[in-house]
């Protein structure tokens, strides 16, 4: 390799990287460097609940990973902007950082129902790190909760929230599990299955109003259901972090669009992750995949496939979800077991 290369990974997150344990592993020389907006070293974001619910120290919720030897991590510097002629990041913070190869990992934000989008600013969510430590403290103290959405995140956080001794009612949507959808009968499973942590379980039904009122919510529902909550939450999937490639020339959906390889239409940079919209030959379109496993698979491909390799992705685990007790085919969400499989 020649001595000017540079490996640039956007993302902090599993699929970021295991590409960048796979880029070591391949050439022990190469010039690696992480990006990641959030202020905190590589996490486990599955075990982000057990840490609210003080069940996980801080140290214990970090990845303690050997495999990342001499890689650069630049935690708290966002990516605003990518020029693939010109092989440049742009920096929130005006630096630029030229690469000869890029990975994209960026993951994703929280997605707000269009219904929603007016109170969004009355919204709690946890996708990451740095949205726990805004709720943390206030989650301990507040007594009773209201959550929208009900995607695989929001009853893993209503789990949470009945173990601490809250008092949680949930409006689920059909569509929180986008790009899938929640049909009559799973929602009839899924509510008989929640029923067991002594939630309010509200479903066909949608929001009309969320008023503020000393600190604290006045939740109003369609049908006439009337709650008064400490903290609203919503939990309706997430919407890929792609802003910065707008308008760069990489092709962009409601992800990064990349072949079967990973790689997006720019010779030089690949996806990989809840980023990606991946091109699946079978069904002749883009699909998008969730969960941890997916994404430490999609790096170490996209990191092969980056150094020449011909790899083609595959979802991990076809197997059975237990979603509260309701079994969904899933092929991208798995329970995390902390230093055991997922450690790079
Ligand atoms: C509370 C919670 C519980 C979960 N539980 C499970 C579970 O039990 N099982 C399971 O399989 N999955 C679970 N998941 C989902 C799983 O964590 C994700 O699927 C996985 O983390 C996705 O990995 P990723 O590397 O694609 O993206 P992420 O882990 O989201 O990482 C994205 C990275 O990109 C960075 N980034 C984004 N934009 C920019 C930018 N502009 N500039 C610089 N950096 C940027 C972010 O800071 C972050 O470091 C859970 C998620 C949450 C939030």
């Amino acid at each position: 390799m020649p001595d000017n290369d540079h490996y640039v990974i956007i993302g902090n997150g599993p699929a970021g990287n295991h590409a960048a344990a796979t880029l070591r592993q391949k050439d022990k020389d190469a010039k690696i460097t992480i990006i990641s907006d959030e202020c905190v070293p590589y996490y486990y974001k599955p075990r982000l609940t057990d840490f609210i619910a003080d069940e996980l120290a801080k140290e214990d919720l970090m990845v303690k990973s050997p495999a990342l030897k001499d890689i650069r991590i630049r935690c708290g510097q966002a990516v605003e902007r990518i020029d693939p002629d010109s092989k440049l990041l742009f920096l929130q913070h005006m630096e630029k950082i030229e690469f000869s190869k890029l990975i994209i990992a960026s993951g994703g934000r929280a997605r707000v129902l269009p219904t929603m989008s007016g109170y969004a600013e009355h919204l709690k969510f946890v996708t990451s790190y740095t949205d726990v430590m805004e709720v943390k403290d206030e989650i301990r103290k507040a007594k009773d909760f209201f959550i929208f959405g009900g995607d695989l995140v929001g009853f893993k956080f209503l789990r949470m929230l009945t173990s601490m001794g809250k008092t949680v009612t949930i409006l689920i949507y059909s569509e929180a599990f986008w790009p899938y959808h929640l049909t009559d009968d799973m929602l009839a499973q899924i509510t008989k299955s929640l029923s067991k942590f002594n939630a309010k379980i509200i479903v066909k039904d949608d929001i009309s109003t969320i008023d503020e009122q000393n600190g604290s919510y006045k939740v109003k529902t369609q049908n006439g259901i009337e709650k008064k909550v400490d903290m609203v939450f919503s939990f309706n999937g997430l919407s890929p972090n792609i802003e910065f490639a707008k308008g760069s020339g990489i092709d962009i959906d409601h992800g990064i669009l990349v072949n079967e390889y990973l790689k997006t239409n720019v010779d030089s940079i690949y996806a990989c992750g809840s980023c990606a919209q991946i091109y699946n030959p079978i069904i002749n379109s883009y699909t998008t995949s969730i969960g941890w496993p997916n994404a430490v698979v999609q790096g170490e491909v996209a990191a092969l496939n980056l150094l020449g390799d011909i790899k083609v992705i595959e979802f991990v685990g076809r197997k059975y979800f237990d979603l509260e007790g309701v079994k969904i085919k899933t092929t991208w969400w798995e329970e995390i077991e902390i230093d055991k499989d997922y450690n790079v």
